[in-house]
């Protein structure tokens, strides 16, 4: 989607300091970090919202799944723990509606 920033992200047009990326998936630094560790997991495929993944969409949701592994054990996180948040529509308090999972860790988060 043309005006959405994380598809921005996507294809370059906005920098990210990216943590990972493959085929289908990139991970990168929050810009307004909550924790000493704030990473973004998101498919490089449009998805609005969590509402919006698809049956064909689930093979790229177990993907993010390893992907947020991965981050973890390079960010160094893995073993100390981490939590994984998925904001979801206007109660959640989904600001950039294109699918993310917000990676805290790096301190014993106090929120
Ligand atoms: P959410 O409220 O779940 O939609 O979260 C959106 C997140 O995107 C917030 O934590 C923002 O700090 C983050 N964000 C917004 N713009 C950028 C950007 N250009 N690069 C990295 N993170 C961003
Ligand atoms: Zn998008």
């Amino acid at each position: 989607m043309s005006d959405c920033l994380f598809c921005k992200i996507v294809d370059g047009t906005i920098l990210a300091k990216k943590v990972y990326e493959d085929q289908h998936v990139i991970a990168f630094h929050d810009i307004n970090p909550k924790a000493k560790v704030h990473v973004l997991v998101i498919p490089k495929k449009h998805l609005e919202t969590l509402m919006d993944v698809q049956e064909e969409d689930l093979p790229l949701m177990g993907k993010i799944t390893s992907v947020i592994q991965t981050v973890a054990k390079d960010l160094q996180i893995a073993d100390s723990g981490f939590r994984v948040i998925n904001n979801c529509k206007e109660d959640g308090g989904q600001e950039v509606f294109h699918l993310h999972y917000h990676l805290l860790g790096g301190e014993k988060l106090s929120f």
